[in-house]
């Protein structure tokens, strides 16, 4: 007979655990009925056991459940667009437009001088077309269903072959893969050229009757790079226009502005050059270069982005109002920003900013750090900007390098994960790194505290 007199009551766990814990009481009592059930089972099935390992077992496991609540994280992995940390963080304009909006009525879909029902997101549309250089624009939840509502609008009848080069049959990470998406659309993948190379007559000889559209898809996250060719964009866009086809890109990615501009990288097809090479149809996501919210927005010919919107599916995938208030924000920063300046976006903001405003920064956190075993030093390091953006790009960075010394690496690192603010890095080297370019300059002060309690100093 297992020894069930070690387990604690559930009273007496919650009682014991409740104090610091920030979940609500229904979900600590939830939690410890959960782990006593299992520890019950483990104990039958002969795992000895006091009852201070299986308060501090289940304590723990309490704090991960916590940990898992949506929370601000510092994020010292000098990646600025982060898909794990939430991608692009918004402006502050857009943020305090959010407050506003979201704790209040707004004309979302009132005409205010008519006093009428009036139409949803017409402003941001005409902004995002002004901005964009298109006829039109709109923005639904995010890129895929923006390529997904396209794909659904353009085949028709028996028309459903969508033709793409086998040089772009990207996957985009999470499972997202051209192919797939297009038969979710109920598209089929009609793929041409090889793998290097595709040319302008490969794409020409599958147009068929059954072709819907000719599909680009902009490799965002990897480089095709040696023995490689494909048509150049204007050749394809007078291709389609003969067989009047519909060309589409994916570009993913989003860069609105120059970002070699901004940074030593590489430059980022803009839709704006795509729409300009003769691309009738843009689709990209809100958050990662644009640095705006979650969404997947479409620019191109007025008809197309007409039907799109009249499409019964758009309706299942469009923003919502605080999405449409943060967008707005956003794209009005960027056609506000003056003289070829980027507009104040982090995402642009930290891509631009001096590695000699870093490495002052890593030293003040450092020399506001005394009396600690571990060894920091300021070194440098190479920011990306991951998300599936520009995999080659390499911003020059600056990192603070900590040598724990008299305890692991990993040890110190889940200190930091878990502490207040949360802090992630990156280890290289048997050291633990942070990246300061993707650090904002008012969080220094939340990180020196972190490191001081993580270091315990
Ligand atoms: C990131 C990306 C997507 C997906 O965008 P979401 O906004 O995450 O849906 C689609 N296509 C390309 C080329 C991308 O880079």
């Amino acid at each position: 007979m297992p020894d069930f007199s070690q387990l604690p009551s559930v009273e007496k766990l919650t009682a014991a655990l409740e104090a610091g814990c920030p979940l609500p009481r229904p979900l600590i009592t939830g939690f410890i009925q959960h782990e006593l059930a299992a520890w019950r089972e483990r104990l039958t099935d002969g795992r000895e056991a006091g009852r201070e390992e299986i308060t501090a077992s289940i304590r723990a496991g309490l704090l991960g459940f916590a940990a898992s609540r949506l929370q601000p994280v510092v994020n010292a992995t000098g990646v600025l667009i982060h898909t794990n940390l939430g991608r692009s963080p918004m402006g502050a304009r857009g943020a305090e437009a959010l407050q506003a909006i979201a704790t209040g009525y707004s004309n979302l879909e009132f005409d205010l001088p008519g006093g009428q029902r009036g139409k949803r997101a017409a402003y941001l549309e005409t902004a995002l077309a002004v901005l964009l250089e298109s006829e039109a624009a709109t923005a639904v939840n995010n890129c895929a269903a923006a390529l997904v509502l396209t794909l659904r609008h353009l085949i028709a009848g028996g028309k459903t072959e969508v033709i793409v080069s086998r040089g772009e049959l990207v996957e985009i990470g999470g499972g997202f893969r051209i192919p797939d998406v297009l038969e979710t659309s109920g598209a089929t993948l009609r793929e041409v050229g090889a793998t290097n190379k595709t040319h302008l007559k490969d794409y020409a000889e599958a147009i068929s009757d059954r072709t819907a559209l000719i599909l680009k898809v902009h490799r965002s996250n990897f480089t095709l790079s040696g023995f490689t060719s494909e048509p150049p964009v204007p050749e394809l866009a007078t291709l389609a226009r003969e067989h009047q086809l519909p060309l589409v890109e994916d570009l993913g990615s989003g860069a609105v502005m120059a970002t070699d501009d901004l940074a030593p990288i590489d430059h980022e097809p803009t839709p704006q050059e795509a729409l300009r090479n003769g691309i009738d149809l843009v689709v990209f996501s809100g958050d990662k270069l644009l640095g705006g919210p979650q969404a997947g927005i479409i620019a191109g010919k007025r008809d197309l982005v007409a039907g799109i919107k009249a499409e019964p599916f758009y309706r299942a995938v469009r923003c919502d109002k605080l999405i449409l208030t943060t967008l707005q924000e956003c794209i009005d920063d960027y056609l506000q920003a003056r003289g070829g300046d980027p507009p104040e976006l982090p995402v642009l903001t930290f891509m631009a900013t001096p590695v000699d405003d870093l490495r002052a920064r890593a030293a003040a956190i450092i020399e506001n750090l005394p009396g600690h075993s571990a060894a920091l030093t300021v070194v440098e390091a190479t920011s990306r900007t991951g998300g599936g953006t520009m995999p080659h790009a390499e911003i020059p960075s600056i990192a603070i390098a900590i040598d724990p010394r008299d305890r692991s690496l990993d040890d110190l690192a889940a200190a930091l994960r878990t502490g207040s603010p949360a802090v992630v890095g990156y280890t290289q080297d048997d050291r633990l790194l942070l990246d300061l370019r993707t650090v904002f300059p008012h969080q220094d002060e939340a990180l020196t505290s972190a490191l001081q309690a993580a270091l315990g100093a």
